[in-house]
């Protein structure tokens, strides 16, 4: 029987096959559960997005193998700083306070198209032929006891049948469409920027560490380093339209201003970005739970899009096996439950705040911001705490305690 037939009932339907949607695959897929998952694009995306990996994560994704590769894939970064540029001062975090709590004692800095490759090439290990791409979903809908998704396969109508669906189809998701779910939160007033180059800056600036936030004389910029690349994210001044900002022209500019003297950088990628805030009302109607981007956006500061949408999928694919294998079914609304309260009350909020912080102008406020995260890590209880919550350590510990 192959993924597509139509008689093929017994199974869970996965639309996305970013890093939400495979991690909840393979995890199913090792429980022993027929996955099927729809990809529309033919090929991983390959623009850069998230790039960090807090310690619980690694953790988790231990548990499917997928830890030690994205290690060997990454760089792991144990400090990150915030830093005033010109000036030098700086608060400089030691993710080391946490070795007691995790095997990963790290911000590990990698692609998160690794993740996507890795864990489609353990799925297609598991369950061969159960990711299809091209594979464009345009309605779902449910009965009782199954849901039904329409979908454009390589351009051919087609209809599939399961017991169950995760809508894990990002920001634009279909499937919460389809569900007439609101959306509700903002777009933030300025695009960002996300520039990729492999330029070693780490030999031409001091003090770098593997994730650095930097407050400069009229505008703040990060720098993260990958394995082979350094990416470096900041907004474009609002009076400059979209092609101009990505222009090589202006990119070169910018980095100069990191670094006088030492362009032309050799750029990799130069991509703009809107930044959202949102969050869906409900993550579970019926037999259809949503999980990722499908149901809930955050700015990427402190990068915790794509980890709150793995921490999802664990918590989900628990719960589903747990109900497949003969439970009761209330046990996905307490996973609704959980994961909503992680991203309205800490994820969105975290992110929110570390957002408008790294955006402050006013020398005063970055002074006293910069003063509380000094004082923070001279005091080892308030540093160990502050570290917990800005891995998402807490969030996790908090969500997964909610009946
Ligand atoms: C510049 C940038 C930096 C970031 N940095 C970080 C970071 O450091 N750490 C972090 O945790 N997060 C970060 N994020 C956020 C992170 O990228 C997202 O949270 C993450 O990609 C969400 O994963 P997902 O699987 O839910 O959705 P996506 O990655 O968007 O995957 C959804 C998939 O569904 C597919 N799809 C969509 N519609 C359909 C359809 N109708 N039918 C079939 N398939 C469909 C898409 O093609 C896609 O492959 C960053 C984001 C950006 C933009």
């Amino acid at each position: 029987m192959t993924s597509l037939d139509p008689s093929n009932r017994d199974r869970v339907i996965i639309v996305g096959a970013g890093p939400v949607g495979l991690v909840a695959a393979l995890r199913l897929a090792r429980a022993g559960i027929t996955v099927v998952v729809l990809e529309a694009a033919d090929l991983p995306h390959a623009e850069p997005r998230a790039s960090t990996f807090h310690p619980p994560t690694v953790d988790l994704l231990d548990e499917l193998g997928l830890g030690e590769r994205l290690v060997a894939l990454g760089r792991p970064a144990r400090t990150w700083q915030y830093c005033m540029f010109e000036t030098g001062d700086r608060a400089v975090f030691d993710l080391g306070v946490l070795a007691k709590d995790t095997n990963h004692p790290y911000r590990l800095q990698c692609e998160q198209l690794n993740l996507v490759i890795e864990a489609t090439k353990m799925l297609e290990a598991e369950q061969p032929g159960a990711l299809i791409h091209k594979a464009k979903v345009t309605q779902v809908s449910q009965t009782e006891d199954g849901v039904v998704v329409d979908a454009e396969i390589e351009g051919e109508a087609t209809r599939l049948h399961g017991l169950w669906l995760i809508g894990a189809d990002g920001a634009s998701s279909v499937v919460r469409k389809d569900l007439g779910l609101a959306f509700d939160g903002e777009t933030y007033p300025t695009v960002s920027i996300s520039i990729g180059t492999p330029f070693p800056f780490e030999e031409h600036v001091d003090g770098l560490c593997g994730v650095n936030y930097f407050w400069a004389d009229g505008w703040s910029f990060s720098m993260f380093q990958t394995k082979n690349m350094w990416r470096v994210g900041y907004s474009p001044p609002v009076d400059l339209d979209d092609e101009t900002a990505v222009s090589d022209q202006e990119v070169q500019a910018r980095l100069s201003r990191i670094l006088p003297g030492c362009g032309p950088f050799e750029i990799v990628t130069a991509r703009l970005y809107s930044v959202h805030r949102r969050l869906v009302e409900r993550m579970r109607v019926g037999r259809i739970l949503l999980a990722g981007d499908a149901a809930h956006l955050n700015s990427p500061s402190g990068g915790f899009g794509m980890n709150g949408g793995v921490h999802d999928a664990f918590n989900l694919t628990d719960k589903l096996t747990r109900v497949w294998n003969g439970e009761d079914d209330a046990l996905l609304d307490r996973y609704a439950r959980q994961r909503h309260h992680a991203a309205s009350s800490d994820i969105q909020k975290t992110s929110d705040a570390n957002h408008k912080r790294h955006r402050e102008k006013d020398t005063t406020k970055r002074m006293a911001a910069l003063k509380e995260m000094q004082d923070i890590i001279a005091d080892e209880a308030r540093a160990y705490k502050f570290m917990r919550e800005s891995s998402l350590m807490d969030s996790l510990e908090r969500a997964n305690a909610i009946e």
